[in-house]
């Protein structure tokens, strides 16, 4: 295998894991991706107990696990331009189908070249499959085993969503990894209606999988119009060109036309050799043997990745902590477990401890924008009087651009007032927040220090 220096140390080669770019994307600038050839590889670097630090390649760039993925529903972080993301250290955006679809439409996306090009947005995204999201209008769906039929929040149109028609928005999407279709099972429910929505969810698994390796070379990677990248000053660049000659490069340490699991490899498609990456989803509702089961048969299956469904619609967190404890230990060790839509500052750094490498949380954005903000001290809402003349920053103990930069009484001014900056500004430190925790999470597992982590994340309200 020849790879060149440059795609080398940028890690966009289908060599072994010990590749690894040094450095982001060039901010502002999509990269073109038709020499890549692969869709992600992981690599687990250091343990801690059950935690791990690792490494995740995606075509859009490479992303340290723990990682938190801040929640970009209609392809934006609400008030947030996405070179303050790429600022913040943020690696990685979740998209959500099921809005991107209503507005401004799979199509419209996909003519455009897919969501990176469409938001400009140079670093990975994950899409989920409008599962959650239409399982959460309960009042405006009827699931059957062929998909679900459900009525749109915008204007109570009729729209069918299948595992096929999932996959086909995903693609059209172009998100680096995209979610298998799934039924998350209500809470609480009968132990027979839990079996039989985790039986449905492993079929439309396998539906999913097979639409996507008929269909995954459709991507619209390849198809591209140039950006208008000229305008941020950046320039094209070419190390992202991996040359690569020859086949059977290891990946997650086997080689990869081994096994039973062809979305590990970087297909090629005509046009565009890269490829995305379908996760698997575990269901099972808050039964531990269920868990397991769907675990054990989801991994048969075969997938890159296996995402925790079904958590945190309305179970004590302690039932939450027990299924992802019950449930992690039936996954691959050497392949990303992300757990979707949790939580807390505290939580993340818990489930982090459990061997979670991936996880995604509207709570530090929708949070901000009601003007509740996460801080070193404990919760604090900003609205109270009492920071009315409060000259301190929001948390003397935050490094980020709103802490060094503002004071309380600004920042509570400003709310009080309704200025669109209040609800940018506490974003920004929400979100800045939520990195930070889970960057000293990653540190802290790669240094072997279970308890500086645990003890430094606070969330309860300040006193
Ligand atoms: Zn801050």
């Amino acid at each position: 295998m020849k790879v060149s220096g440059e795609a080398h140390r940028e890690g966009f080669c289908s060599a072994p894991a010990s590749c690894v770019r040094t450095r982001p994307p060039t901010r502002g600038y999509v990269p073109e991706l038709q020499f890549q050839t692969m869709s992600i590889q992981f690599r687990v670097e250091s343990t801690m107990g059950a935690a791990r630090a690792g490494r995740l390649l995606t075509p859009h760039g490479e992303i340290e696990t723990p990682v938190f993925m801040p929640v970009g529903t209609l392809g934006s972080v609400k008030g947030v331009p996405q070179d303050v993301l790429e600022d913040l250290g943020v690696q990685i955006l979740l998209g959500n189908t099921y809005h991107l679809y209503l507005r401004p439409g799979v199509e419209r996306v996909r003519r455009l070249g897919g969501l990176h090009q469409f938001m400009s947005w140079p670093r990975a995204v994950l899409t989920d499959s409008g599962g959650f999201q239409v399982f959460s209008l309960s009042q405006l769906r009827k699931v059957t085993e062929e998909g679900v039929t459900f009525r749109s929040h915008l204007d109570g149109s009729s729209h069918f969503f299948s595992p096929e028609s999932a996959m086909e928005a995903q693609i059209g999407l172009g998100a680096d990894i995209i979610m298998a279709f799934d039924e998350c099972t209500e809470y609480p429910a009968e132990p027979a209606r839990v079996r039989e929505s985790m039986e449905m969810t492993l079929r439309w698994g396998q539906r999913s999988k097979k639409y996507f390796a008929e269909h995954r070379h459709e991507v619209p990677w390849g198809r591209q119009s140039p950006a208008p990248s000229a305008q941020y000053g950046a320039k094209k660049v070419s190390s992202f060109e991996v040359q690569v000659s020859g086949k059977n490069h290891a990946i997650n340490g086997k080689p990869e036309n081994e096994g039973s699991a062809p979305a590990h490899v970087g297909a090629a498609g005509p046009g565009c050799p890269a490829t995305q990456a379908l996760f698997g989803i575990v269901q099972g509702g808050m039964d531990a043997k269920l868990r397991k089961e769907s675990a054990e048969r989801t991994v048969e299956i075969a997938f890159p990745g296996y995402a925790i469904g079904g958590l945190s619609v309305g179970e004590p967190r302690t039932v939450t902590r027990e299924i992802v404890e019950a449930t992690v230990e039936h996954l691959p060790s050497d392949q990303p477990r992300y757990l979707m839509g949790v939580g807390t500052p505290e939580e993340i750094a818990e489930y982090a401890n459990l061997g979670i490498d991936m996880m995604d949380c509207v709570l530090p954005t929708r949070a901000a924008r009601h003007g509740l903000l996460f801080t070193s001290e404990g919760k604090i809402s900003i609205k109270q009087a009492r920071y009315a003349g409060d000259d301190g920053p929001l948390d003397p103990n935050c490094a980020c651009r709103v802490c060094t930069r503002y004071r309380r009484a600004y920042l509570r001014h400003l709310y009080a007032s309704n200025e669109v900056l209040a609800q940018v500004l506490n974003t920004v430190h929400n979100l800045s927040f939520y990195l930070d925790t889970i960057g000293r999470v990653r540190h802290s597992i790669a240094l072997g220090e279970k308890a500086s982590f645990l003890s430094g994340v606070r969330s309860a309200p300040k006193p």
